[in-house]
């Protein structure tokens, strides 16, 4: 959206927006210590090799923005973040779980305990050609790192909705069982849900608001963050003991919500936030 290639945005821009053209994504591992994919500039195009582990939608989107470290000529890893857009090869998944060529190798779908509904693919290349008209960005690492740090601070929605349907689970399967400390609880995890979303989109909004903020809050958006996956979990496992036997059953909504809230621990995971996440989980 922010690029300044118009060419590109102005064939995929208003095409996603309307839903017509499906977009996935790849950076999650620019974050890791050690990469194992990169991009190197070839003349008028760009070359790719390595492998992504976790590419969501890979074979249903129209297109997918893949970031990659630079490389040098030389094989060396450069302090440069390169950003494309390319179209994936279209598989016909009635036919085949696999894109199986000599530049591309990805798939299957992987089984996954959360998200097993997504199709999300590990994808390797192998001197995969981009023409360099499919640029979207190109920055220096440090501000890519820092952008990114900026923006995955925050609290994701998706924690309060998972934890509120589920103490709103709880509170049914109590009032329904006759079990009034089971609606007690739920109704304290409530009080606390309601209180800690209001400091975490407060917080968030404040960032987004202020530029300088938003650096200097990103500790504290963390901890706010790590506390709402925390009350996620006890939220969903809190769900899980309020229904019994009945919670392992793969139909029940109870251990569906407990793997949910798994997933969003390590979904967009940073290095401060698993260490914030681990400090909830010490005595
Ligand atoms: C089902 C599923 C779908 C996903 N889909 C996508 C997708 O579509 N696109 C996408 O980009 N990502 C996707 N991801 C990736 C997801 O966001 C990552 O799981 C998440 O960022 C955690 O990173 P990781 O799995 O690479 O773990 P790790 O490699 O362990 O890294 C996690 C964090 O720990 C830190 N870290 C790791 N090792 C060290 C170390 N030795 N010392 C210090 N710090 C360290 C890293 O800095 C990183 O921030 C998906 C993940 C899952 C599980």
């Amino acid at each position: 959206m922010n690029s300044q290639n118009s060419t590109i945005r102005d064939q995929w821009l208003a095409q996603m927006v309307a839903g017509r053209a499906i977009a996935a994504i790849a950076f999650a591992h620019l974050r890791r210590p050690k990469q194992r994919f990169w991009i190197r500039e070839d003349g008028d195009s760009f070359v790719l090799d390595g492998a992504l582990d976790w590419v969501t939608t890979w074979p249903l989107a129209s297109v997918v923005l893949i970031e990659g470290y630079a490389q040098g000529r030389d094989g060396e890893q450069r302090d440069e973040i390169i950003s494309l857009l390319i179209e994936p090869p279209k598989v016909d998944l009635t036919k085949s779980n696999l894109t199986d060529r000599e530049d591309i190798q990805a798939g299957p779908s992987l089984a996954l305990a959360a998200m097993g509904g997504t199709q999300t693919w590990p994808v390797a290349f192998r001197g995969f050609r981009v023409n360099g008209n499919q640029l979207v960005s190109r920055k220096p690492a440090s501000q890519w790192l820092r952008e990114n740090a900026v923006v995955s601070a925050d609290a994701n929605p998706a924690s309060f909705g998972i934890a509120r349907a589920a103490i709103n689970e709880m509170a049914s399967v109590g009032a329904a069982t006759g079990q009034p400390a089971v609606v007690d609880s739920a109704r304290e995890l409530a009080a606390e849900l309601v209180a800690l979303r209001e400091r975490a989109y407060q917080a968030a909004d404040a960032a987004s608001a202020d530029p300088e903020l938003a650096v200097t809050s990103i500790e504290d958006r963390t901890i706010l963050r790590a506390a709402a996956l925390n009350l996620n979990l006890r939220a969903t496992s809190a769900l899980v003991a309020a229904s019994g036997g009945a919670a392992m059953m793969l139909s029940s909504n109870a251990q569906r919500r407990a793997r949910e809230a798994l997933f969003l621990l390590v979904q967009g995971q940073t290095a401060d936030l698993r260490t914030a996440s681990i400090a909830h989980l010490m005595p």
